[in-house]
């Protein structure tokens, strides 16, 4: 049984996100999407509304469940029995930055294998930070997230969140 986590702030979920979640799920008989919950980070969407976003998006893959973790994400995987960490990448510039977490979390656990998978060329200009500012202006992010985020993030606009 190969089974592996995707750890991410998702925040909002991006079709970039849901590419490699799709493809990931293709690849391993069970995968994990792992909403992070850190105290000291603001984020737009609460972890209960990042992680029923990202249950709705992923309704169709039976093989995928979704769980949150507010603590390191080596811990949860050792708890959750899992080795396999799945990073998406964009380019060199994440590639440096996941090179680098990656390390950090082997010499926290050895036992931790981060795979990477490659954005597909359609996506990898989406980055959720970019997409949180132009929704916050009222453009149109309708290419760039599935269309309940495109609506969560209308309604953020609406409720004068100032989070974004
Ligand atoms: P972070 O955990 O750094 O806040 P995100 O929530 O933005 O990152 O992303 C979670 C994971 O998804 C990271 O591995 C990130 O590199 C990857 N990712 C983000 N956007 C894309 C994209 N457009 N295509 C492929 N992978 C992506």
């Amino acid at each position: 049984m190969l089974k592996a986590a995707f750890p991410g702030s998702f925040d909002p979920p991006t079709l970039g996100h849901i590419d490699i979640i799709a493809r990931a799920a293709g690849i391993f008989d069970e995968l994990v999407v792992v909403a992070a919950e850190n105290i000291r980070k603001k984020y737009l969407f609460s972890a209960a509304e990042r992680s029923e976003m990202l249950g709705r998006l992923t309704e169709g893959l039976p093989n995928v469940s979704v769980a949150v973790c507010d603590s390191l994400i080596v811990d949860f995987l050792r708890k959750q029995g899992i080795r396999l960490l799945i990073r998406g990448v964009r380019g060199t510039g994440d590639f440096s930055y996941e090179f680098e977490i990656s390390m950090m979390n082997k010499a926290l656990d050895s036992g931790i294998e981060t795979l990477f998978m490659t954005a597909d060329p359609k996506y990898f200009v989406l980055r959720s930070s970019s997409i949180r500012e132009i929704a916050s202006f009222g453009g149109d992010v309708s290419g760039m997230v599935p269309p309940l985020v495109a609506q969560a993030l209308r309604e953020k606009r609406r409720l004068g969140c100032d989070n974004f």
